[in-house]
């Protein structure tokens, strides 16, 4: 199948890289050059633009950070046309970005006046997954557009969810991430008061993964530096997810909770703890660099 796949930074690479290694011909394009140089040394071909990427594509893959990026990309920015305009009639776009429900909704509306096809995938997994394409996909759209996606996402993902119409995956993807980013503060939080107490990091962390505070985080992507080997904290908190997206994340829980009058006290508490992180200048490092602002200095 012919791909265009646009967006290839720490969640987009793999992913791209995953369908080329499973034979799909794959035009990829980034606005940064060492992400295209990254996915061409592992066998996609590299578009200048994204309009010459979708040039014969049968199906559209976006991987982007924010809503105002797909946005932009699909209906257009400043005066520039959307890319709507020069994907073949008759194709399909999977965005798998976490954005907003209602812009899903806005661009899959668009989308189907121009005669494409548009579901909302976002995942869940980290960068982990993504390079190990066991995937969690969270998906909204018709179950027919489904079907003609689903060949690709079992490529990069190991779980498919169909969670309702579009934008039913954003709204599933925001709700996760929200109890994502309460758990890593719980988690750096006991760490933290565990290391002050004199505590190994290692001893405790294995001691309440196995206990009733296990929890994903414990699992796969502890926060203390060392702990894990393949974890961000252990690299630096790099090339994991940041902290910045993290709080683009809890923002559009707050937004959801709002139009719907929920009560969501720990959602929006985390939001305002990953906002003073990133204030402090942490917003490009990963989310799990948290635990900074816990543990006990010197
Ligand atoms: P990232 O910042 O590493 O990568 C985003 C890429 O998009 C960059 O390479 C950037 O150059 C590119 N880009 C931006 N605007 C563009 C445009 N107009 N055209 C082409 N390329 C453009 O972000 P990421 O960590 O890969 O996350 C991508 C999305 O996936 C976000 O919505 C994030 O919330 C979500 N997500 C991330 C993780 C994670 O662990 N990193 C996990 C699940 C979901």
């Amino acid at each position: 199948m012919q791909i265009a796949f646009i967006g290839l930074g720490n969640m987009g690479a793999p992913m791209a890289i995953n369908l080329a290694k499973a034979g799909h011909s794959v035009k990829a394009f980034d606005l940064s050059a060492d992400a295209l140089a990254k996915v061409k040394a592992e066998g996609s071909q590299t578009a200048a633009s994204a309009q010459d990427a979708v040039q014969g594509a049968e199906v559209v893959i976006s991987m982007l950070p924010a809503s105002q990026h797909v946005e932009g990309l699909y209906l257009g920015r400043d005066g520039a046309p959307g890319l709507l305009a020069s994907i073949a009639k008759g194709a399909l776009i999977i965005d798998s970005s976490t954005i907003a429900a209602a812009t899903s909704q806005k661009v899959a509306q668009a989308a189907a006046a121009a005669g494409l096809g548009f579901i909302d995938a976002p995942v869940s997994g980290g960068t982990g997954g993504a390079i190990a394409g066991t995937l969690t996909f969270m998906v909204g759209g018709t179950d027919a557009d489904l079907e003609r996606a689903r060949p690709l996402l079992e490529k990069m993902g190991k779980n498919i969810f169909h969670a309702g119409a579009v934008g039913a995956g954003q709204t599933a993807k925001i709700c996760n991430n929200m109890l994502l980013g309460i758990l890593m503060i719980g988690t750096s939080e006991a760490i933290a008061l565990g290391v002050a107490n004199g505590l190994d990091p290692k001893v405790l962390s294995e001691i309440m993964r196995r206990s009733s505070g296990g929890n994903w985080a414990l699992e796969v992507y502890n926060p203390y530096p060392g702990v894990q080997e393949a974890s961000a904290a252990t690299r630096g908190y790099t090339g994991g997810f940041g902290t910045d997206l993290m709080l683009k994340d809890l923002g559009l829980a707050q937004e959801s909770a709002m139009s719907v009058k929920a009560s969501t006290p720990l959602g929006g508490m985390a939001r305002q703890i990953y906002a003073a992180h990133s204030i402090a200048g942490h917003g490009p490092e990963d989310f799990s660099s948290v635990i900074k602002m816990l543990q006990k200095k010197g």
